[in-house]
C-alpha cells in the first residue's frame, strides 16, 4: 500500500500502460497527477478512472523531451499538490527501423523522449525528495533494452539508457530514502503494439513461456509494489514483467 497522501506522477499516463499504472496508484491510495504529450481525450478518460478511487487527479500537458515544457508541468504539479513522492517516467514512443535504413532524426526523437525525457523528469523531481527524505522512482524500460530487437536499434539503445542511468541514480541517493528502480516489460497490448499483425503477434506469443501477451495492469501491479511503503530496500533493479520471456 501507499500512505495516504502521497502524490505520483505518471508521465504518459493517457493511455496504454501509463493509464494502468495511474489507476492502481490510485487504487492503492495516492493522489496521482497525469502528464501526456497532446491526447486530451485519454488525459481526461484517466482522470475519471484515478478519481473513482477517491483520490485527487491533475493532468498536465507538456513533452517529456523538452526542459521547458517539463519545468512547466512540474510547476503546476507543485502549485496543485504542493508535493510529490512517487515519479514513474513511463512516456515513450517507438520510430522502428532497420539500421540499415534509420534515419537520424528517428534515432534522436526516441533517444529525446524515453532517455533524455526520463532524466528532465527525475531532474525535476529529486531535490524536492531529497528534502523529504523519501522518494519512489519507477522507469519503464523494455526486455528489449536487455536482449535487443531487429528493427528497433533506438529503442533498444533508449530502454537500455533508462537501466544504466537509473543504476546511477539509485547509487547517488540510496542514503536519501529513495530508490530508483526498473520495470522492464515484454510485450503488452496497447496501441504502441496495436499495430502488429496477428502473424507478428503470433510469433511472438512462440517466444513468451506463458504463452500470451501481457496486460497493462500486470506491468502496474509491479510499479504499485516497488512505489510502495514495503520496497524501500529494493533499489537499482530491474523487474522484468515478461511472462518468462528473458529470464536473466
Ligand atoms: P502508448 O503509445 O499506448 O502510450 C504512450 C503514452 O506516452 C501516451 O499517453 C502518450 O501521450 C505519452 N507520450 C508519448 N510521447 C510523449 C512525450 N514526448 N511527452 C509526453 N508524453 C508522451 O504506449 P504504451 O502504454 O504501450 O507504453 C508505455 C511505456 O511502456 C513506454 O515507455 C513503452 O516504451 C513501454 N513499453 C511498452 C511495451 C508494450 O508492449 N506496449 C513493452 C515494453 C515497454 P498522448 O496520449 O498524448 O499521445
Amino acid at each position: 500500500m501507499i500512505e495516504a497522501g502521497r502524490v505520483a506522477v505518471v508521465t504518459g499516463g493517457g493511455r496504454g500502460i501509463g493509464r494502468a499504472i495511474a489507476a492502481r496508484l490510485a487504487r492503492e491510495g495516492a493522489n496521482v497527477a497525469i502528464s501526456y504529450r497532446s491526447n486530451d481525450g485519454a488525459a481526461e478518460e484517466t482522470a475519471a478512472l484515478v478519481r473513482e478511487a477517491g483520490v485527487e487527479c491533475g493532468i498536465f500537458k507538456g513533452d517529456v523531451s523538452s526542459a521547458e515544457d517539463v519545468e512547466a508541468v512540474f510547476k503546476g504539479v507543485s502549485e496543485t499538490f504542493g508535493r510529490l513522492d512517487i515519479l514513474v517516467n513511463n512516456a515513450g514512443l517507438t520510430r522502428d527501423n532497420i539500421m540499415l535504413r534509420m534515419k537520424e532524426d528517428e534515432f534522436d526523437e526516441v533517444l529525446r523522449t524515453n532517455l533524455k525525457g526520463t532524466y528532465l523528469c527525475t531532474r525535476a523531481v529529486l531535490r524536492s525528495m531529497v528534502r523529504a527524505r523519501w522518494g519512489r522512482i519507477v522507469n519503464i524500460s523494455s526486455v528489449v533494452g536487455l536482449v535487443g530487437n531487429a528493427g528497433q536499434a533506438n529503442y533498444a539503445a533508449s530502454k537500455a539508457g533508462i537501466i544504466g542511468f537509473t543504476k546511477s541514480v539509485a547509487r547517488e541517493v540510496a542514503q536519501r530514502g529513495i530508490t530508483a528502480n526498473v520495470v522492464a516489460p515484454g510485450y503488452v497490448e496497447t496501441e504502441l503494439t496495436g499495430v502488429l499483425s496477428e502473424e507478428i503477434k503470433q510469433q511472438i506469443r512462440d517466444q513468451i513461456p506463458a504463452g500470451r501477451i501481457g496486460e497493462p495492469e500486470e506491468i502496474a501491479g509491479a510499479v504499485a509494489f516497488l512505489a510502495g511503503e514495503e520496497a524501500g530496500y529494493v533499489t537499482g533493479q530491474t523487474l522484468a514483467v515478461d511472462g518468462g520471456m528473458v529470464m536473466q
